[in-house]
């Protein structure tokens, strides 16, 4: 005789329904459907599935939801009295009040709840997919209707939002005690204990996974561990002994057990697979509303790049950027964005060079000339900082790749302006395409970094000045909020604000205007560097550095009547007042520069200048043979957002590196050549922080 189970099948089959069953109604429906699963999983199966008729084995808000989903399918449970009396504990008045008592409010449902709730609120989610959804949401306020239990261990994993909760709580998963589980782990001392986040927070504090149903059947699956306490409903053991026959399994308490979910049999989903008489109901106007909360949950839940939780967030891919990421652990999970191309920043412009103290003689000099250069407004310890790291920094930039000029296997030193030595490194006048070039290239050899062109820093996550991640724009316009354990702003300078300037135009200082919004402190934003020699043009647009070397190797600069009128050696600050004013008096839109001193030298312009040379010749100036028209242009910011020797602003697990930081190091004025080195040497204590952070974190 054919059985009843052999009886469903050949219906299922002959009618052409599917069977959805949740993990935790009784194993000998789930031996029959179609489809186990959690509601999440279940929601997402209903709406995809071709045929027309469903029966939804659990209680009654899954086939409502089912039905909204898809209304144009038949939904069919086989008991209409399982319901769920937590999806009853929500007064609807109540949401209505919320909305005027709050601003900025998103009213969160958790799919265990009526159609009626869910076509008052803005979104609704599941155990699985609640961190996700709500980390997305741009409100400040979530009101999270209707279980309690969820909702507190949701605000504690949420940190920058504010959670107002309801009353309602799952009488399954809120019966579980304290003494019970303590019970439980006493007896079995290795099972590691498995929680439902529907448990109350005193029972979640004490176990090793929390998770939704199906987060907790994979755990338990996929981990090494052999032994459980379960601490969820009693059916899920029926995947659990299927999945991993050979682990043990024991549940939290005796009685763990839905009655709700029992009340479905398997004589029952006969009798309805027989009959079709069991039909949900859902009017076509709460269907309508209904569903956008539904369909906003799916959209929402869809997993993406920016959906992932990272360690680290690096804004910017000049040398700031780069050096950050090779300085990180290759364990740490970093993304990497630019609002423009890779290669598209200043670091890669740089032409003159990086300084490095060549030998320790060199100390005091090297300090003085920074000091004098910034008119002693420089954080002292900084200076030392950066000279003292800056032979180790070298020898690191020459592992990765990077080329410097030299002679006889030995370095060459150039000089520019302000300095009283030779101590900068170069290679030709290209030395930050050299350097970035190079150091990008490892970056994109590290497989724990995700890097993203075209992707904007919109703003920071933060609450009580803890930064949780970054708000981006990606490259279609959409927002993303992306949540990270620390962020590193390495936006560079502020040129594109300026009608004139050396700066890429699309760095406008971003980092600092969103430190300024978020109450982070800023320090010496009238500290802004005009460089003295860009190529003068009549063409709108970024101007061309000539770079200060020129002058270091024997190039001078003229006024209109081809007299000289400063010491082109002196800092940048000097030299630049010195030819506005010639400039003013000669009522003239440029001074000259005659490169040809450096050629009587016995340098050749074209090796050691090439670059340079090249611009000019599209510009039509030959400097091998003649002047060229010089004009001061915005170059470098010497302000930004303060930071420490580690570079971390005023708000925790946020770090600002490179031109976008100011650390002290440059005073008033920058010293040439000295800001690829400090870059490279305060990105790397940034670092070197969060790695000291992560180790107290995890206890070591
Ligand atoms: C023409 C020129 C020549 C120079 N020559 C020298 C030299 O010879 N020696 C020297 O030491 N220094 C030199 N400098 C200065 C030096 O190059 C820079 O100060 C330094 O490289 C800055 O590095 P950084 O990593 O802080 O920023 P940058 O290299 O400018 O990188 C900034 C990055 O941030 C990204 N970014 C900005 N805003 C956002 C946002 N909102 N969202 C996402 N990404 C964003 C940019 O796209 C870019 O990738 C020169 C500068 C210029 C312009």
């Amino acid at each position: 005789m054919e059985s009843k189970l052999e009886k469903i099948k050949r219906l299922k089959k002959e009618k052409n329904i599917i069977v959805l069953a949740h993990y935790y109604v009784d194993g000998e429906i789930q031996k029959v459907a179609d489809y186990i699963g959690d509601s999440f999983y279940l929601s997402k199966v209903g709406k995809n599935l071709k045929e027309k008729k469903i029966v939804f084995c659990g209680v009654s808000f899954m086939g409502e939801s089912a039905k909204i989903l898809s209304p144009e399918k038949i939904v069919l449970m086989p008991e209409m009295k399982a319901n769920c009396p937590m999806a009853n504990m929500v007064d609807l008045n109540e949401i209505k009040e919320m909305r005027k008592k709050y601003e900025d409010l998103a009213v969160v449902c958790y799919i265990n709840s009526t159609s009626e709730t869910k076509a008052l609120v803005d979104v609704c989610v599941t155990s699985s997919n609640a961190e996700t959804i709500i980390k997305s949401l741009p409100n400040k306020n979530i009101y999270f209707i209707p279980d309690k239990n969820l909702g507190t261990y949701l605000s504690k994993k949420i940190l920058d939002k504010n959670f107002i909760f309801n009353k309602g709580y799952c009488v399954v998963h809120a019966s579980v005690k304290k003494e019970q589980v303590l019970y439980m782990k006493n007896k079995y001392p290795t099972a590691k204990f498995l929680a439902h986040p529907e448990c109350e927070y005193e029972i979640l504090k004490l176990a090793d996974y929390i998770g939704s149903t199906s987060g907790i059947i994979d755990f338990a699956v996929n981990s090494p561990y052999e032994e459980f306490i379960v601490g969820t409903e009693s059916g899920i053991l029926y995947k659990l002994k299927e999945m991993a026959p050979n682990k043990k399994f024991y549940l939290a308490k005796e009685d763990f057990s839905c009655e709700d979910m029992k009340k479905i049999t398997v004589d029952k989903l006969l009798n309805v697979l027989e009959n079709e008489d069991l039909e949900i109901k859902v009017s076509d106007e709460i269907i309508k509303k209904a569903s956008l909360s539904l369909k906003k949950m799916l959209e929402l839940a869809q997993t993406n790049k920016f959906k992932e939780e990272y360690d680290l967030i690096v804004v910017g891919t000049g040398v700031g950027g780069c050096y950050s990421v090779l300085n990180s652990n290759e364990d740490k999970k970093i993304l990497m964005i630019t609002k423009a191309k890779l290669e598209e920043s200043d670091s890669y412009l740089a032409q003159g060079g990086i300084c490095v103290l060549k030998d320790s003689n060199d100390f005091e000099s090297f300090f003085e000339d920074t000091m004098k250069a910034g008119h002693y407004k420089n954080n002292e310890e900084s200076v030392k900082e950066m000279i003292t790291n800056s032979p180790k920094i070298i020898e690191e930039l020459v592992s990765y790749g990077v080329d410097f000029e030299k002679r006889n296997e030995e370095f060459k030193y150039t000089k520019e302006g302000g300095h009283s030595k030779t101590r900068i490194l170069y290679h030709k006048d290209i030395t930050g395409e050299e350097i970035t070039k190079k150091l990008l290239e490892n970056v994109k050899k590290r497989k724990n970094t995700l890097i993203l062109e075209d992707t904007t820093l919109m703003d920071i996550i933060s609450k009580d000045n803890i930064c949780y991640g970054a708000i981006l724009k990606d490259k279609n316009g959409e927002i993303h909020r992306v949540y990270s354990k620390d962020v590193i702003l390495a936006c560079g300078g502020i040129g594109g604000n300026f009608e004139n300037s050396t700066n890429y135009p699309h760095l406008t200082g971003d980092g600092v205007k969103i430190s300024e919004k978020n109450n982070i402190k800023l320090k010496n934003l009238d500290y802004i560097q005009v460089h003295p020699t860009t190529l003068y043009s009549e063409k709108k647009g970024r101007r061309f550095l000539i770079s200060e070397s020129t002058r270091g190797e024997g190039a001078v600069l003229y006024n209109k009547n081809i007299d000289r009128f400063v010491d082109e050696l002196m800092p940048r600050d000097y030299v630049t007042k010195e030819i506005l004013a010639q400039m003013e008096g000669d009522n003239s839109k440029h001074i000259w520069l005659d490169m040809r001193p450096i050629k009587k030298r016995g340098i050749n312009l074209e090796k050691r200048f090439p670059n340079i040379l090249k611009r000019c010749r599209e510009e039509g100036y030959d400097p091998n043979k003649e002047l060229i028209p010089v004009v001061p242009a915005q170059h470098y910011f010497m302000g930004g957002i303060e930071v420490d020797l580690n570079s971390k602003t005023s708000m925790e697990n946020l770090y600002a590196v490179g031109e976008t930081s100011c650390n002290g190091v440059h005073g008033a004025n920058r010293l040439a050549s000295n800001s690829l080195l400090e870059t490279l040497v305060f990105s790397k204590n940034a670092i070197k922080d969060i790695e000291n952070k992560t180790l107290i974190r995890k206890g070591k």
